[in-house]
């Protein structure tokens, strides 16, 4: 305990590198237009991966790409039905964060 920085407070103390990490990594989630639409479109119910390509207008390799780096977000999940993967949102401080800057990019 003696090896501590005296001007460290406790929230500084607690962001250790993995911490870190999941919060740049979920950032940079956040950060990317298609990935915004895939998860705003996942708000209110689950979609299949050619519903979201069709809904968004976007390739379905573009989208389960995308969809592969939020899986290991832990931001979306999927059940299967057949051969059909239902994807849905994860997270709910993730999405409540996502609405809240659409929120702000709407406001005036
Ligand atoms: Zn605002």
């Amino acid at each position: 305990m003696e090896d501590k920085e005296p001007n460290e407070n406790e929230s500084n103390k607690n962001l250790d590198e993995e911490t870190l990490f999941v919060v740049s990594q979920t950032f940079k989630a956040l950060g990317d237009p298609t990935r915004i639409r895939i998860l705003h479109l996942l708000f209110n119910r689950e979609y299949a991966v050619n519903e979201i390509a069709e809904t968004l207008e976007l390739r379905q390799s573009t989208v389960s790409h995308q969809l592969r780096f939020l899986k290991n977000l832990r931001l979306v999940k999927y059940r299967r039905a057949g051969t059909t993967l239902f994807y849905s949102h994860d997270d709910e401080h993730v999405m409540l964060m996502l609405k809240q800057m659409i929120d702000h990019a709407c406001h005036s």
